[in-house]
């Protein structure tokens, strides 16, 4: 190793194989793995985690990996960032578990407080706090329909919002999220959603009276309690809605008495370049649904909104045994200071450039590249069959396996699963960010 490499936490930021991939100690966890853990649970790279920091992962093997995927969006302040490990040491050493509900304890509160600063609006807001991403959209629908006295509510085309019952529906795919999980809850609807590369060239607000239409005739905008949308789509493929359509439909919502929900989970705290992706738009949502980045890694969630709507909910109808841990909590109070102090707003959309123009270079060479989108550290290709729409899932998936034996972890995603999307840790260094990008080219080049 050279005496020039950078180390983050003890772990040298550069790409190291030091066996083929897997190495014969992964191989053998994920021999165990198999024989042990429900065939259902799927392994993107069947490598084992020893240490991650900065945006290298170090396997069992000692093999050191270029992280562009964060857990799913979940480290963006790093894998082990100096105020989320040291406040959640702290609050381990006072106590692990009172369970907010039975005697509370101030972090989750800060976390509340927290949220009702850094989301978009100056209203009055208030939070409550849970363990998963599901279990936030789910809240968010309870919440809307106690306010509204209505049943109905809207997703849209590509969404994805959880595996439990009720966000399995309104999760749009089907394979593998939902396949032979049913029956699903009832009254979710969907409408479709701007796809600008397969739109037709639809402008925002076009697409936004289209979706409208299939909600007013088909569901009635007086039966809606709420619309849940992600500001950029995630698992759908990093969708990005064309201008003007979000404010189009959270006008729409207002006007009909609807609540207007954004799902952030994998979108917020600063992967976008600002603490939220609705606020490129200047949209103001009446909830927000938040998890992945708010922790740094430990399970946390939260429905954050306008105190009226979070209000409207009797005692005891919002809660569970571990929502807001204070171990989780700490953590997220640690994963908000890193990206105040770090700016991490500005580093995404230093990411974002960095990342584009590489992108654009390859799509010179590579015309199956049929769209780069995306915002901040949130950016994804489109593979098609060159000059079609037509997806090209196999490309997407060679690319993927190739890029993986080299040692980047790279994640696929897309209702077609032709889509590529890069979710580096804000922590990561341009260096490693353009040694992925050498190494993607590559093996594309290989491919072509
Ligand atoms: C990941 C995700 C969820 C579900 O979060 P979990 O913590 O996995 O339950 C919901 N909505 C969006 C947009 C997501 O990306």
């Amino acid at each position: 190793m050279s005496t020039e490499t950078p180390t983050v936490n003890g772990v040298p930021q550069e790409r190291r194989l030091v066996t083929d991939l897997p190495g014969p100690r992964s191989a053998e966890l994920m021999a165990r793995k198999l024989a042990a853990v429900a065939g259902g649970v799927g392994t993107t790279m069947p490598v084992f985690a020893a240490k991650a920091a900065g945006g290298i992962i170090v396997d069992v093997d000692g093999n050191h990996l270029i992280d562009l995927g964060s857990g799913i969006a979940v480290t963006t302040v790093g894998s082990s960032a100096t105020q989320v490990v040291e406040r959640a040491k702290a609050q381990l050493d006072a106590f692990t578990h009172t369970c907010f509900m039975v005697t509370p304890y101030d972090a989750y509160v800060e976390v509340c407080e927290a949220l009702a600063e850094l989301t978009p609006g100056d209203h009055d807001k208030k939070s409550a706090l849970f363990n998963s991403g599901a279990e936030a959209v789910e809240n968010a629908v309870k919440i809307a329909r106690v306010h509204t006295g209505r049943d109905a509510v809207v997703v849209f085309d590509h969404a994805y919002h959880g595996r439990t019952n009720l966000t399995m529906a309104m999760t749009a795919k089907q394979m593998p999220y939902k396949h032979g999980f049913g029956p699903f809850a009832g009254e979710v609807y969907r409408a479709p959603m701007s796809y600008p590369l397969r739109d037709g060239g639809l402008s925002g607000e076009e697409a936004a009276a289209r979706a409208i239409d299939v909600i007013e005739k088909q569901v009635g905008g007086d039966q809606v309690a709420c619309v849940v949308i992600e500001p950029i789509q995630g698992e759908g493929g990093f969708i990005v809605p064309a201008d003007g359509f979000l404010p189009a439909i959270a006008e729409w919502c207002t006007k009909n008495g609807v609540v207007f929900v954004a799902d952030e989970i994998q979108a917020g705290f600063c992967r976008t370049g600002s603490w939220f992706a609705v606020e490129h738009e200047s949209v103001v949502p009446d909830l927000i649904t938040t998890a992945k980045g708010i922790a740094g890694g430990l399970p946390l969630a939260a429905v954050t909104g306008r105190a009226e709507i979070m209000d409207s909910v009797h005692g005891g109808g919002l809660g569970g045994t571990y929502g807001g841990n204070p171990v989780a909590a700490a953590a997220a109070l640690g994963a908000i200071a890193e990206m105040k102090e770090h700016d991490l707003n500005k580093r995404a959309l230093q990411i974002e450039s960095i990342i584009v123009a590489r992108l654009l270079q390859l799509q010179e060479m590579h015309p199956a590249i049929a769209d780069i989108r995306g915002r901040g550290a949130m950016i994804a290709i489109e593979l098609t069959k060159p000059g079609t729409l037509e997806p090209d899932a196999a490309l997407a998936g060679a690319i993927a396996s190739r890029a993986r034996e080299a040692g980047i972890v790279v994640l696929t995603c897309g209702t077609y699963g032709n889509v590529f999307r890069f979710l580096p840790p804000l922590s990561i260094s341009d260096e490693l960010l353009h040694e992925a990008f050498d190494v993607l080219a590559t093996v594309m080049g290989d491919l072509a």
